[in-house]
Protein backbone atom coordinates (compact mmCIF):
# COMPACT_ATOMS: atom_id res chain seq x y z
CA UNK A 1 0.00 0.00 0.00
CA UNK A 2 1.50 3.31 -1.18
CA UNK A 3 1.66 5.86 2.02
CA UNK A 4 1.96 9.96 0.39
CA UNK A 5 2.61 11.98 3.24
CA UNK A 6 -0.25 14.18 3.11
CA UNK A 7 -4.20 12.96 3.07
CA UNK A 8 -4.89 14.89 0.43
CA UNK A 9 -2.88 13.47 -1.98
CA UNK A 10 -3.80 10.06 -1.00
CA UNK A 11 -7.48 10.71 -1.54
CA UNK A 12 -6.26 11.20 -5.47
CA UNK A 13 -3.89 9.07 -5.87
CA UNK A 14 -4.33 6.58 -2.88
CA UNK A 15 -5.45 2.68 -3.17
CA UNK A 16 -6.13 1.57 -6.43
CA UNK A 17 -6.23 4.62 -9.01
CA UNK A 18 -5.64 3.96 -12.52
CA UNK A 19 -7.09 1.08 -14.18
CA UNK A 20 -3.82 -1.19 -14.29
CA UNK A 21 -5.44 -3.11 -18.15
CA UNK A 22 -5.57 0.39 -19.59
CA UNK A 23 -4.06 2.72 -17.99
CA UNK A 24 -7.52 4.91 -17.51
CA UNK A 25 -6.66 7.33 -14.66
CA UNK A 26 -10.34 6.90 -13.36
CA UNK A 27 -10.92 3.17 -12.46
CA UNK A 28 -13.48 2.16 -14.59
CA UNK A 29 -17.03 0.62 -13.45
CA UNK A 30 -16.33 -2.87 -14.42
CA UNK A 31 -20.39 -3.76 -14.05
CA UNK A 32 -19.91 -7.17 -14.40
CA UNK A 33 -21.09 -9.97 -12.28
CA UNK A 34 -18.82 -12.89 -13.12
CA UNK A 35 -15.27 -13.02 -15.24
CA UNK A 36 -14.24 -15.61 -17.69
CA UNK A 37 -11.87 -18.38 -16.34
CA UNK A 38 -9.15 -20.42 -18.48
CA UNK A 39 -9.54 -23.88 -17.29
CA UNK A 40 -11.21 -25.73 -13.74
CA UNK A 41 -9.10 -25.90 -10.75
CA UNK A 42 -6.67 -22.73 -11.92
CA UNK A 43 -6.10 -19.72 -9.10
CA UNK A 44 -8.13 -16.56 -10.58
CA UNK A 45 -8.27 -13.45 -8.91
CA UNK A 46 -11.55 -12.65 -10.07
CA UNK A 47 -14.15 -15.22 -10.35
CA UNK A 48 -17.61 -13.61 -8.77
CA UNK A 49 -18.55 -9.98 -7.86
CA UNK A 50 -19.87 -10.56 -4.72
CA UNK A 51 -16.54 -12.45 -3.87
CA UNK A 52 -14.35 -9.76 -5.78
CA UNK A 53 -15.12 -6.90 -8.26
CA UNK A 54 -12.15 -4.70 -9.49
CA UNK A 55 -14.19 -0.82 -9.19
CA UNK A 56 -15.24 -2.26 -5.73
CA UNK A 57 -11.61 -3.60 -4.72
CA UNK A 58 -9.95 -0.07 -6.13
CA UNK A 59 -12.48 1.57 -3.44
CA UNK A 60 -11.57 -0.73 -0.74
CA UNK A 61 -7.88 -0.24 -1.16
CA UNK A 62 -8.58 3.34 -0.84
CA UNK A 63 -10.22 3.80 1.81
CA UNK A 64 -8.26 1.16 3.80
CA UNK A 65 -5.14 3.42 3.34
CA UNK A 66 -7.15 7.05 4.08
CA UNK A 67 -7.91 5.18 7.50
CA UNK A 68 -4.43 3.57 8.14
CA UNK A 69 -5.42 0.19 8.47
CA UNK A 70 -5.19 -3.38 7.28
CA UNK A 71 -8.14 -3.84 4.44
CA UNK A 72 -11.19 -2.09 3.60
CA UNK A 73 -14.42 -3.45 2.41
CA UNK A 74 -17.47 -1.21 0.62
CA UNK A 75 -21.31 -2.24 1.79
CA UNK A 76 -24.33 -1.59 0.07
CA UNK A 77 -25.33 1.02 2.96
CA UNK A 78 -23.80 1.67 6.46
CA UNK A 79 -26.61 -0.15 8.04
CA UNK A 80 -25.26 -3.54 5.88
CA UNK A 81 -21.72 -2.60 7.17
CA UNK A 82 -22.56 -2.14 10.83
CA UNK A 83 -24.18 -5.57 10.49
CA UNK A 84 -21.34 -7.37 8.88
CA UNK A 85 -18.99 -5.90 11.67
CA UNK A 86 -21.87 -6.99 14.52
CA UNK A 87 -21.80 -10.33 12.76
CA UNK A 88 -18.39 -10.79 14.24
CA UNK A 89 -20.19 -11.33 17.28
CA UNK A 90 -21.87 -14.78 18.85
CA UNK A 91 -25.07 -15.45 21.01
CA UNK A 92 -24.21 -15.28 24.26
CA UNK A 93 -21.98 -11.98 23.83
CA UNK A 94 -22.74 -8.05 24.75
CA UNK A 95 -22.23 -5.04 22.94
CA UNK A 96 -21.72 -1.48 24.49
CA UNK A 97 -23.01 1.21 22.69
CA UNK A 98 -22.32 4.92 23.47
CA UNK A 99 -25.83 6.77 24.03
CA UNK A 100 -27.00 8.67 21.02
CA UNK A 101 -25.24 6.10 18.75
CA UNK A 102 -27.38 6.48 14.83
CA UNK A 103 -31.17 5.55 15.73
CA UNK A 104 -30.55 2.28 13.03
CA UNK A 105 -27.64 1.08 15.11
CA UNK A 106 -29.96 1.02 18.23
CA UNK A 107 -32.30 -0.73 15.79
CA UNK A 108 -30.73 -3.54 14.55
CA UNK A 109 -29.09 -4.47 17.51
CA UNK A 110 -32.17 -3.83 19.32
CA UNK A 111 -34.88 -5.84 16.85
CA UNK A 112 -32.41 -8.33 14.83
CA UNK A 113 -29.40 -9.07 16.36
CA UNK A 114 -31.40 -9.66 19.95
CA UNK A 115 -32.63 -12.69 18.13
CA UNK A 116 -29.68 -14.04 17.78
CA UNK A 117 -28.43 -14.17 21.17
CA UNK A 118 -26.47 -10.51 20.94
CA UNK A 119 -27.09 -8.28 23.56
CA UNK A 120 -26.50 -4.60 24.02
CA UNK A 121 -26.29 -1.65 26.42
CA UNK A 122 -26.11 2.17 25.92
CA UNK A 123 -23.28 3.40 27.83
CA UNK A 124 -22.13 7.02 28.35
CA UNK A 125 -18.65 6.26 26.73
CA UNK A 126 -17.76 10.05 28.03
CA UNK A 127 -18.07 8.76 31.16
CA UNK A 128 -14.83 6.44 30.77
CA UNK A 129 -15.44 5.70 34.82
CA UNK A 130 -19.25 4.54 33.88
CA UNK A 131 -17.88 2.85 30.44
CA UNK A 132 -15.54 0.24 32.43
CA UNK A 133 -18.10 -0.31 35.02
CA UNK A 134 -20.56 -1.46 32.57
CA UNK A 135 -17.72 -4.09 31.18
CA UNK A 136 -18.92 -7.61 32.85
CA UNK A 137 -17.15 -10.81 31.29
CA UNK A 138 -19.80 -11.09 28.63
CA UNK A 139 -19.21 -7.64 26.80
CA UNK A 140 -17.00 -8.02 23.65
CA UNK A 141 -17.09 -4.96 21.73
CA UNK A 142 -17.80 -0.95 22.36
CA UNK A 143 -19.67 0.72 19.42
CA UNK A 144 -18.05 4.28 19.69
CA UNK A 145 -19.77 7.50 17.64
CA UNK A 146 -18.15 10.79 18.44
CA UNK A 147 -19.26 13.38 17.09
CA UNK A 148 -22.37 11.25 18.01
CA UNK A 149 -26.00 11.81 16.90
CA UNK A 150 -27.34 13.97 17.27
CA UNK A 151 -26.21 15.94 20.06
CA UNK A 152 -22.53 15.39 19.06
CA UNK A 153 -21.47 14.02 21.83
CA UNK A 154 -17.87 14.06 22.52
CA UNK A 155 -16.14 10.66 23.62
CA UNK A 156 -12.35 10.21 23.86
CA UNK A 157 -11.41 7.50 21.38
CA UNK A 158 -7.76 6.71 22.80
CA UNK A 159 -8.94 6.48 26.31
CA UNK A 160 -12.00 4.43 25.62
CA UNK A 161 -9.10 2.40 23.13
CA UNK A 162 -7.36 1.58 26.02
CA UNK A 163 -10.38 0.74 28.39
CA UNK A 164 -11.49 -1.67 25.85
CA UNK A 165 -8.00 -3.73 24.98
CA UNK A 166 -7.50 -3.94 28.78
CA UNK A 167 -10.99 -5.92 29.09
CA UNK A 168 -9.79 -7.79 25.56
CA UNK A 169 -13.01 -6.08 24.19
CA UNK A 170 -12.77 -5.21 20.14
CA UNK A 171 -13.35 -1.09 20.13
CA UNK A 172 -15.12 -0.31 17.09
CA UNK A 173 -16.40 3.46 15.38
CA UNK A 174 -18.64 4.73 13.43
CA UNK A 175 -16.65 7.55 11.57
CA UNK A 176 -19.48 8.76 9.82
CA UNK A 177 -19.48 12.31 10.68
CA UNK A 178 -15.82 13.20 10.46
CA UNK A 179 -14.10 11.21 7.93
CA UNK A 180 -10.44 10.11 7.42
CA UNK A 181 -10.05 13.29 6.45
CA UNK A 182 -11.00 14.54 10.37
CA UNK A 183 -10.08 12.26 12.31
CA UNK A 184 -8.79 8.39 12.39
CA UNK A 185 -10.11 6.28 15.04
CA UNK A 186 -7.24 3.37 13.98
CA UNK A 187 -4.66 5.93 14.53
CA UNK A 188 -6.02 6.09 18.68
CA UNK A 189 -6.37 2.71 18.93
CA UNK A 190 -9.16 1.39 17.38
CA UNK A 191 -9.87 -2.13 16.27
CA UNK A 192 -11.91 -1.14 13.41
CA UNK A 193 -13.57 1.99 11.73
CA UNK A 194 -17.42 1.66 10.08
CA UNK A 195 -18.44 5.03 7.41
CA UNK A 196 -21.90 5.41 6.16
CA UNK A 197 -20.45 6.42 2.83
CA UNK A 198 -23.77 7.15 1.81
CA UNK A 199 -22.88 10.69 3.96
CA UNK A 200 -19.81 12.73 3.29
CA UNK A 201 -17.46 10.01 1.64
CA UNK A 202 -20.17 9.65 -1.57
CA UNK A 203 -21.01 13.43 -0.49
CA UNK A 204 -23.47 14.66 -3.13
CA UNK A 205 -26.79 12.72 -1.80
CA UNK A 206 -26.71 10.35 -4.74
CA UNK A 207 -25.75 6.89 -3.25
CA UNK A 208 -26.38 5.00 -0.17
CA UNK A 209 -23.25 2.51 0.53
CA UNK A 210 -21.22 1.65 3.14
CA UNK A 211 -17.49 1.03 4.36
CA UNK A 212 -15.21 -0.89 7.03
CA UNK A 213 -12.14 -0.48 7.75
CA UNK A 214 -10.29 -3.01 9.76
CA UNK A 215 -6.74 -2.41 11.58
CA UNK A 216 -5.61 -6.88 12.59
CA UNK A 217 -5.43 -9.00 9.87
CA UNK A 218 -7.33 -11.68 12.19
CA UNK A 219 -10.61 -9.35 12.09
CA UNK A 220 -9.65 -8.30 8.17
CA UNK A 221 -10.19 -12.46 6.92
CA UNK A 222 -13.21 -12.40 8.86
CA UNK A 223 -15.11 -9.48 8.02
CA UNK A 224 -13.80 -10.85 3.95
CA UNK A 225 -15.54 -13.78 4.57
CA UNK A 226 -18.46 -12.18 6.24
CA UNK A 227 -18.64 -9.68 3.27
CA UNK A 228 -18.71 -12.92 0.97
CA UNK A 229 -21.25 -15.09 2.87
CA UNK A 230 -24.01 -12.71 3.82
CA UNK A 231 -23.55 -10.29 0.39
CA UNK A 232 -24.49 -7.20 1.21
CA UNK A 233 -22.00 -5.59 -0.60
CA UNK A 234 -21.67 -2.13 -2.58
CA UNK A 235 -21.83 -2.11 -6.95
CA UNK A 236 -19.73 -1.13 -9.17
CA UNK A 237 -21.60 2.29 -9.77
CA UNK A 238 -21.86 3.04 -6.34
CA UNK A 239 -17.72 2.02 -6.01
CA UNK A 240 -17.59 4.14 -8.45
CA UNK A 241 -19.39 7.29 -7.04
CA UNK A 242 -17.37 6.67 -3.49
CA UNK A 243 -14.29 7.02 -4.93
CA UNK A 244 -14.87 9.97 -6.99
CA UNK A 245 -16.68 11.23 -3.62
CA UNK A 246 -13.19 11.07 -1.70
CA UNK A 247 -11.31 12.65 -4.83
CA UNK A 248 -13.08 15.88 -3.34
CA UNK A 249 -13.06 15.24 0.56
CA UNK A 250 -10.63 17.67 1.32
CA UNK A 251 -11.73 20.80 -0.16
CA UNK A 252 -15.39 19.99 0.75
CA UNK A 253 -14.89 19.30 4.15
CA UNK A 254 -12.68 22.19 4.81
CA UNK A 255 -15.82 24.27 3.04
CA UNK A 256 -18.59 22.37 5.01
CA UNK A 257 -16.22 22.79 8.60
CA UNK A 258 -15.89 26.60 7.92
CA UNK A 259 -19.72 27.03 6.87
CA UNK A 260 -20.61 25.25 10.28
CA UNK A 261 -18.41 27.40 12.63
CA UNK A 262 -19.54 30.60 11.22
CA UNK A 263 -23.71 29.19 11.55
CA UNK A 264 -22.95 27.49 15.17
CA UNK A 265 -21.24 31.18 16.21
CA UNK A 266 -24.46 33.10 14.47
CA UNK A 267 -26.91 30.49 16.32
CA UNK A 268 -25.05 31.36 19.80
CA UNK A 269 -25.85 34.83 19.12
CA UNK A 270 -29.84 34.29 18.23
CA UNK A 271 -32.12 34.57 21.20
CA UNK A 272 -34.81 32.16 20.29
CA UNK A 273 -31.92 29.74 20.38
CA UNK A 274 -31.42 27.61 23.77
CA UNK A 275 -28.47 25.63 23.10
CA UNK A 276 -26.09 24.62 20.65
CA UNK A 277 -24.04 21.57 19.91
CA UNK A 278 -21.37 22.01 17.55
CA UNK A 279 -17.63 20.43 18.81
CA UNK A 280 -15.92 23.00 16.73
CA UNK A 281 -17.45 25.93 20.06
CA UNK A 282 -14.87 26.71 22.18
CA UNK A 283 -17.24 26.65 25.43
CA UNK A 284 -18.74 23.03 23.90
CA UNK A 285 -18.35 20.03 26.34
CA UNK A 286 -15.80 17.75 24.92
CA UNK A 287 -14.74 20.39 22.88
CA UNK A 288 -10.74 20.10 24.15
CA UNK A 289 -10.87 16.34 23.43
CA UNK A 290 -12.33 16.50 20.37
CA UNK A 291 -9.63 19.29 19.34
CA UNK A 292 -6.78 16.52 20.37
CA UNK A 293 -8.27 13.61 18.01
CA UNK A 294 -9.90 15.58 14.63
CA UNK A 295 -8.85 18.30 12.95
CA UNK A 296 -11.87 20.59 13.08
CA UNK A 297 -15.44 20.65 14.08
CA UNK A 298 -17.34 19.00 11.11
CA UNK A 299 -20.32 20.19 10.04
CA UNK A 300 -23.11 19.00 11.96
CA UNK A 301 -24.88 21.43 14.24
CA UNK A 302 -27.93 20.76 16.68
CA UNK A 303 -29.51 23.44 17.98
CA UNK A 304 -32.72 23.78 19.98
CA UNK A 305 -35.08 26.54 20.17
CA UNK A 306 -36.42 28.44 22.94
CA UNK A 307 -40.12 27.74 23.77
CA UNK A 308 -41.18 30.78 23.00
CA UNK A 309 -40.91 29.22 19.41
CA UNK A 310 -42.70 26.96 17.28
CA UNK A 311 -40.93 24.10 15.67
CA UNK A 312 -44.15 23.29 13.24
CA UNK A 313 -43.63 26.54 11.94
CA UNK A 314 -39.64 26.76 11.60
CA UNK A 315 -39.39 23.78 9.01
CA UNK A 316 -41.82 24.91 6.61
CA UNK A 317 -40.51 28.80 6.60
CA UNK A 318 -36.95 27.03 5.60
CA UNK A 319 -36.76 28.84 2.02
CA UNK A 320 -32.96 27.03 0.93
CA UNK A 321 -32.13 24.29 3.55
CA UNK A 322 -34.12 21.44 2.66
CA UNK A 323 -36.21 19.14 5.18
CA UNK A 324 -34.87 16.01 4.40
CA UNK A 325 -33.34 12.30 6.67
CA UNK A 326 -29.84 12.44 5.71
CA UNK A 327 -26.70 14.37 6.43
CA UNK A 328 -23.13 15.12 4.16
CA UNK A 329 -24.27 16.39 0.97
CA UNK A 330 -23.03 19.37 -0.99
CA UNK A 331 -26.44 20.87 0.04
CA UNK A 332 -27.82 21.86 3.82
CA UNK A 333 -30.09 19.53 4.72
CA UNK A 334 -31.96 19.69 8.26
CA UNK A 335 -34.28 17.63 10.35
CA UNK A 336 -36.19 16.94 13.08
CA UNK A 337 -34.09 13.82 15.23
CA UNK A 338 -37.51 12.96 17.56
CA UNK A 339 -39.60 12.70 14.85
CA UNK A 340 -36.85 11.37 12.03
CA UNK A 341 -33.46 9.78 12.42
CA UNK A 342 -34.23 8.82 16.32
CA UNK A 343 -38.08 7.93 16.14
CA UNK A 344 -37.01 4.61 16.67
CA UNK A 345 -35.82 5.14 20.06
CA UNK A 346 -38.93 5.21 22.66
CA UNK A 347 -39.83 8.92 23.51
CA UNK A 348 -38.86 8.57 27.06
CA UNK A 349 -35.57 6.95 26.53
CA UNK A 350 -34.89 9.56 23.92
CA UNK A 351 -35.65 12.30 26.59
CA UNK A 352 -33.75 10.97 28.70
CA UNK A 353 -30.85 11.20 26.05
CA UNK A 354 -31.72 14.73 25.62
CA UNK A 355 -32.97 14.15 21.91
CA UNK A 356 -35.99 17.01 23.10
CA UNK A 357 -39.04 17.84 20.87
CA UNK A 358 -37.57 21.49 19.98
CA UNK A 359 -33.89 19.71 18.74
CA UNK A 360 -33.00 20.77 15.42
CA UNK A 361 -30.09 19.31 13.29
CA UNK A 362 -28.76 20.74 10.57
CA UNK A 363 -26.00 19.03 8.16
CA UNK A 364 -24.08 22.40 7.01
CA UNK A 365 -23.55 22.22 3.21
CA UNK A 366 -20.84 24.24 0.89
CA UNK A 367 -23.38 26.73 -0.25
CA UNK A 368 -22.16 30.38 0.74
CA UNK A 369 -22.40 30.57 4.91
CA UNK A 370 -24.30 33.87 4.55
CA UNK A 371 -27.11 32.86 2.28
CA UNK A 372 -27.11 29.85 5.14
CA UNK A 373 -27.53 32.16 8.05
CA UNK A 374 -30.18 34.55 6.57
CA UNK A 375 -32.23 31.50 5.87
CA UNK A 376 -31.55 30.33 8.99
CA UNK A 377 -32.68 33.48 10.73
CA UNK A 378 -35.99 34.18 8.77
CA UNK A 379 -37.44 31.08 9.64
CA UNK A 380 -36.76 31.19 13.05
CA UNK A 381 -37.48 34.62 13.60
CA UNK A 382 -40.78 33.63 11.40
CA UNK A 383 -41.73 30.50 14.11
CA UNK A 384 -42.11 33.09 17.20
CA UNK A 385 -45.63 32.21 18.83
N1 LIG B 1 -24.10 5.67 11.02
C1 LIG B 1 -24.44 6.96 11.07
C2 LIG B 1 -23.70 7.88 11.99
C3 LIG B 1 -25.48 7.44 10.28
O1 LIG B 1 -25.81 8.76 10.34
C4 LIG B 1 -26.17 6.55 9.42
C5 LIG B 1 -27.29 7.01 8.57
O2 LIG B 1 -27.81 8.10 8.75
C6 LIG B 1 -25.79 5.21 9.41
C7 LIG B 1 -24.74 4.79 10.20
C8 LIG B 1 -26.48 4.23 8.52
O3 LIG B 1 -26.04 4.38 7.22
P1 LIG B 1 -26.90 4.09 5.89
O4 LIG B 1 -28.08 5.00 5.92
O5 LIG B 1 -25.95 4.35 4.79
O6 LIG B 1 -27.33 2.66 5.98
Amino acid sequence: MKHYSHIETSFIHGGISTDEYTGAVNVPIYQTSTYAQKNIGTDVKWEYSRTGNPTRAALESLIAELEVGDAGFAFGSGMAALTAVISLFKSGDKILISSNVYGGTYRVLDKIFSNFGITYQITDTTDLKAFEEAITPEVKAVIVETPANPLLTITDLQAIAQIAHRHSLKAIADNTFMTPYLQRPLEHGFDIVVHSATKYIGGHSDVVAGLVVTKEPEDSQKIAFIQNATGGVAGPFDSFLMIRGIKTLAVRMDRHAQNAQDIAEYLQLHNGVKTVYYPGLAGFKGHEIHKKQAKNGGAMISFELTEEYDIKKFFPSLKLITLAESLGGVESLVCHPASMTHASIPRELRLKLGITDNLIRLSVGIENASDLISDLKQAIDSSRI
